[in-house]
């Protein structure tokens, strides 16, 4: 007998019929004997739903009052997914975050978790009831209720699992586990059996949704064994584990993350002086913008320029502060670019070899695929391309790095 904290996201819970096949699922566990805490998302597209209603009132909507709305979602799926449990003769009962008391900081839409009081789920647990949680949601300190980001339900999910101590936190969703890369998009993308939370933590920063980064971050810390399954059908999944895989089978590259989230700004004939770099990033990060990439080139003649990335949310409002800092700083244009893309390789196995990087252009140029920025880390080597040519360059670089599979898999 275990306690297992078992998370469905939107889709698996997208419809009634699907919160009863949950259901029937949860009520096998349950009759084996296991003691199960579940958290649940929101029903497929009501997220965004919820965020369409309030940006008709206001365009940038009052950010308390935004997650006063978009939890809402959260709040129904408990409930059905409560009564289907009880119509199927299983004791369950639902908690809002607030209810467990799952204690935020007071970052609307990004919160974090502080603190969860586990003596309601514990006592609930020890009376035999089927414990769910709403995803995504917290409270803070002040009462007020909060969200912890978009796919943030993982991230309950996580925390519940430290929190309780549970001997698993398995992450149910619509693919069969943590694969290459985004099956979506490469038909011959493979299921890893296992992947290392470094490996997961950076596929999930650089792009790969199936899970949130917060939530690989916590699992890490905590040591919670993870595990993402498919919701419907059986199998092991991909256990995200601290264990290197030493064997002489370890791949260069684990997987290939993407994302289009991106805008790219560069600021040309930049006087070439001490402090420029902050006069141009200042700015910036005083509006609370957030950059990723920076490039800046050697000066020749006594001028540089100057490339960052930023979320495509913070575009616009990037750019007018960079036209600003072009005029007083004296430098000589500002470009914009949002249709660009970011394709990064991932693989704890780059430590041990030399020329990845190589391999990488190598690939991309043999399609002709022009790089705009690179840069690298321990484990990962990231592009940025011209957005209209993503899907080839991730097929092009899975079949380099010898990643593909041999048949098409379903997910
Ligand atoms: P949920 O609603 O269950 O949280 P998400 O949509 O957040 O589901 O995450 C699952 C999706 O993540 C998959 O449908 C898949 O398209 C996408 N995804 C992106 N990268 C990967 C990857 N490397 N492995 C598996 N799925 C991935
Ligand atoms: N419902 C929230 C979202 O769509 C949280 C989640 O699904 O994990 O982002
Ligand atoms: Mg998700």
């Amino acid at each position: 007998m275990a306690l297992i904290v078992q998370k469905f996201g939107g889709t698996s819970v997208g419809s009634v019929d699907r919160i009863m096949q949950v259901a029937e699922k949860i009520k096998g566990f349950k009759s084996k004997g296991h003691d199960l805490v579940v958290v649940v998302s929101a029903m497929s597209g009501e997220t965004n739903r919820l965020i369409e209603l309030a940006k008709q009132i206001q365009a940038e909507p009052d950010a308390r009052e935004m997650d006063v709305i978009v939890s809402t979602g959260e709040q129904v799926t408990i409930g059905l997914l409560a009564m289907a449990l009880k119509a199927t003769g299983v004791p369950a009962v639902s908690f809002t975050g607030s209810q467990v008391r799952i204690v935020t900081d007071s970052a609307y839409g990004k919160a974090r978790i502080q603190q969860i009081d586990d003596d309601r789920l514990r006592a609930e647990l020890a009376a035999g009831r089927v414990v769910i949680v709403a995803g995504f949601q917290g409270v803070d300190e002040h009462g007020a209720i909060t969200t912890l980001g978009r796919g943030g339900s993982d991230t309950t999910g996580v925390a519940l699992a430290a929190a309780l101590k549970a001997d698993e936190c398995q992450i149910y969703t619509d693919v069969d586990g943590v694969y290459t890369t985004d099956p979506r998009v490469v038909e011959r993308a493979r299921r890893l059996d296992k992947i290392t939370f470094e490996e997961m933590l950076e596929m999930a920063s650089l792009g790969s949704k199936v899970l949130q980064i917060r939530a690989v971050e916590f699992a890490g810390k905590y040591n919670v064994p993870l595990r993402v399954l498919h919701s419907f059908k059986e199998g092991p999944g991909t256990l995200i584990t601290l264990e290197e895989n030493v064997s002489m089978e370890q791949p260069v590259i684990s997987g290939i993350a993407f994302n289009r989230d991106e805008a790219k700004l560069t600021i040309r004939g930049v006087p070439d002086t001490p402090g420029v770099a902050f006069k141009i990033i200042g700015p910036v990060s005083a509006a609370n913008i957030e950059v990723d990439m920076i490039v800046q080139n050697v000066s020749q003649d006594n001028t540089t320029d100057f490339t960052f990335t930023v979320h495509r949310n913070d575009f616009r409002k990037a750019e007018a502060i960079l036209k600003e800092t072009a005029i007083s700083i004296g430098a000589r244009e500002v470009a914009a670019d949002d249709k660009i893309a970011k394709v990064s390789i991932v693989g704890v196995g780059m430590r041990s070899h030399a020329g990845v990087a190589s391999n990488m252009f190598e690939a991309l140029a043999k399609d002709s695929i022009n790089i705009q920025m690179i840069s690298t880390s321990e484990i990962k080597v990231s592009v940025v391309i011209d957005e209209k040519y993503l899907e080839l360059a991730v097929r092009s670089l899975h079949t380099a790095f010898d990643l593909d599979a041999e048949v098409a898999q379903e997910v």
